[in-house]
């Protein structure tokens, strides 16, 4: 069973660091997420699941993740470049975080798949986000 974990709000605006929290106005801190993609190419029937390890603002109080959209796509768009791919924002949907130490531990010697999806926290919510996550795996933990 996946226990959800955080809300995320994937920030669209470069102006805006949030230094506070966009929810309850206290002060948010620098930690380090691993971040839990995917994306997913419907012409081409391609799908990947990815992570990538971003030091985000976060609100405890809230369990709030924030982090700049610009950022993330930057570093999709190389990596799906590098697929031979053309990369689209719309494609692509950051859905949960994986434990630090796990994380640590797929790198060292990969898990099953299905174990390392046992491993991965789905986002309680996800604030301002438009895209559904359609045909994943999660819907039973609601
Ligand atoms: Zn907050």
């Amino acid at each position: 069973m996946n226990q959800l974990k955080y809300y995320f709000y994937p920030n669209p605006h470069d102006e805006y660091a949030w230094t506070k929290c966009p929810q309850c106005d206290a002060k948010t801190k620098l930690r380090k997420f691993c971040l839990m993609i995917h994306y997913e190419e419907k012409p081409l029937n391609f799908r990947r699941m990815l992570s990538m390890r971003m030091e985000c603002k976060f609100c405890p109080a809230c369990e709030l993740v924030t982090k700049k959209k610009s950022e993330i796509e930057t570093y999709l768009r190389e990596l799906v470049e590098s697929w031979g791919m053309t990369f689209n924002s719309g494609n692509y949907f950051v859905f949960g975080t994986m434990e630090m130490q796990d994380w640590k531990q797929n790198q060292q010697t990969p898990m099953q798949p299905s174990e390392a999806l046992d491993k991965i926290a789905p986002f309680k919510d996800i604030l301002d986000f438009k895209i559904q996550p359609a045909g994943w795996y999660f819907t039973g933990d609601k």
